[in-house]
């Protein structure tokens, strides 16, 4: 089924897209939990982790991996480090069913998460 995130892959609704290739897609999240949080997800439709399988996702998985670090670098987050979020289904607090890369930084992250 379809999310949010299909429209702003086909651009139905607005996001502050960061960066675009033919086969991912990274926005700001809309309620951003530091100050920087980008949202890195697959244009096609994969709800989440357990619809992975990883030989055939890794590339497009390496990808979102790419985008992540290149994105810390333009934020100049790299150095000082970040975290990288999948939220899988209801207890893991996913609440769009469209795999996303959370890519969060410019503080120092807690553990354990909330
Ligand atoms: P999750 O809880 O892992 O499913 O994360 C979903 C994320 O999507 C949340 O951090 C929301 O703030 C974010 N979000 C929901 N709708 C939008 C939107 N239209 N544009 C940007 N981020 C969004």
């Amino acid at each position: 089924m379809s999310t949010i995130f299909s429209k702003i892959i086909n651009k139905e609704i607005p996001a502050d897209i960061v960066f675009e290739s033919d086969n991912i897609l990274a926005f700001k999240d809309i309620n951003p939990q530091a100050p920087v949080h980008i949202l890195i997800i697959p244009k096609i439709e994969i709800p989440k982790v357990t619809d992975l399988n990883g030989k055939e996702h890794a590339s497009l998985l390496g990808e979102m991996i790419d985008a992540a670090n290149k994105l810390a670098k333009e934020n100049g987050i790299d150095e000082s480090g970040f975290r990288l979020v999948l939220n899988c289904g209801d207890n893991g607090g996913q609440e769009v069913y469209h795999l996303h890369l959370h890519l969060l930084g410019g503080r120092q992250m807690k553990w354990p998460p909330g």
